[in-house]
């Protein structure tokens, strides 16, 4: 019996200095890889491009990938990137960037900011930036993949690096997916991805379990009238009014049509009717963006929306014919689900490589993004969406101490930890590589 022990020692005692033989491994790889990493993060933060026009952005990632061995696959519907890297029999990982920069004015005043102005879709000239953190992700990525050929003795099994445009509008991972991603390459035995969050302080990581991102749905609404001179409000039906009154009806769902244990939000960003004081309009439009957890729970919220717009037509006297148009885009958001047994799994492998203090338990949150997309798929790929903490631990200190928060995502002064959140996101991504692909 007592041999027994003895054994079971041993052998624990063995497995345990061959983990931290290979995190020391690990932590060596990632310090050497971010000094590269942080130097192609402020490349691409001075060179950012809006989403769809990732040309550039993806011939870098491209040429990195290539360097190192990767079979690398170009537009793939559209700008997206897809590398992959076979190392022997084991898990198929992949690890998901986005590349797009947003139409924002840059005030940070780095030395490496963005001065870069390019065509919208529209054909508008806007300013280009950075503020949504995707030069950190595809620094991180890269330096990932440098990590993981370096250390790949350490691990077996196929990695895929997608890289991917238009995260910001969401169309980057339905067209990645449309072209056939999981049929043309191996399909994932799981999919992460990060996303900076200037709330959490760099050095740090944030795992919920379940979802984490909400799902977004955008609707327009056209609100009819009876136009006319606006000192003849009795020969009019004005749609300022009727639209008026349906922003403040379409408060009444959350609040009073749904439980306050449902996350939904209903948001109207922009009302636009008239052209002058003294002309009572025919119409008036609204855009509204919702934002859901669950599918029964927005189509709730959608019957109010259509409930609401046409008793408040109806009241104020418009004939059947012209009650409003209500219409929800077909281009959505769904909400972003991470796999829990896989968000558990990642949680411990991030405590043993950074530390239980550096691990937290975040809340869910209702922002979106598109990377929910790969986990849709009759497939099933488990994903999970990890937080990337980005703000330094003295800014946090200084700004707490005024009562002020961190500018947040798509802030024109977003102020990341740069160094310290790259390193941190290559040390975590790498190890959770090597420890789902671990060799025995
Ligand atoms: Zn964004
Ligand atoms: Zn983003």
């Amino acid at each position: 019996m007592l041999s027994r022990y003895i054994t079971l020692f041993i052998f624990f005692a063995i497995h345990i200095h061959a983990n931290s033989q290979i995190s020391e491994k690990i932590k060596k790889e990632a310090k050497d890889q971010s000094t590269y990493a942080l130097e192609l993060c402020k490349n691409l933060h001075e060179n950012p491009e809006l989403s769809f026009q990732e040309f550039e952005t993806s011939k870098k990632l491209s040429a990195e990938l290539r360097k190192n061995g990767f079979e690398v696959t170009n537009n793939f519907g559209g700008n997206n990137v897809v590398g992959v890297f076979k190392n022997g029999d084991g898990p198929v990982i992949m690890l998901r960037t986005d590349m797009d920069a947003l139409p924002l004015e840059e005030k940070t005043g780095f030395k490496f900011a963005s001065v870069k102005k390019s065509t919208d879709s529209k054909g508008n000239q806007v300013p280009v930036m950075h503020a949504c953190g995707h030069d950190i992700h595809m620094s991180v990525c890269m330096g990932t993949v440098r990590s993981l050929v370096s250390l790949k003795n350490e691990w077996k099994g196929t990695l895929i690096i997608v890289a991917q445009q238009a995260e910001e509008v969401s169309g980057g991972s339905s067209k990645a997916i449309e072209s056939g991603l999981f049929s043309k390459f191996p399909i994932p035995d799981c999919a992460l991805a990060f996303h900076i969050n200037p709330e959490l302080e760099s050095g740090t990581v944030g795992l919920v379990g379940g979802t984490v991102f909400a799902g977004v749905k955008t609707v327009e609404i056209v609100v009819y009238g009876k136009g006319g001179h606006g000192a003849y409000p009795e020969k009019c039906i004005d749609p300022i009014v009727i639209a008026s009154r349906i922003v403040l009806d379409l408060q009444t769902i959350v609040s009073r049509e749904m439980s306050p244990l449902e996350p939904v939000v209903v948001t109207v960003g922009s009302i636009h009717g008239g052209t002058r004081p003294n002309i009572i309009p025919d119409e008036v439009k609204l855009e509204l963006s919702l934002r859901y957890y669950s599918v029964e729970a927005i189509e709730k919220v959608i019957v109010a929306i259509r409930r609401i717009c046409r008793a408040a037509s109806q009241m104020a006297g418009m004939p059947d014919t012209k009650l409003p148009d209500v219409k929800v885009l077909p281009v959505e958001t769904p909400p972003v689900v991470n796999n829990s047994k896989l968000s558990e799994k990642l949680q411990g492998f991030a405590t043993e490589i950074i530390g239980s203090q550096n691990v937290l338990n975040v809340k869910p949150s209702m922002v979106a993004e598109d990377f929910g997309k790969y986990g849709l798929t009759p497939e099933r790929v488990p994903i999970c969406l990890i937080w990337l903490g980005s703000t330094s631990h003295d800014l946090l200190k200084e700004l707490d101490a005024k009562g002020e928060k961190p500018a947040p995502l798509h802030s024109p002064v977003l102020n990341p930890d740069y160094a310290k959140t790259i390193e941190t996101g290559i040390l975590v991504m790498t190890n959770n590589v090597i420890r789902l692909a671990k060799k025995n």
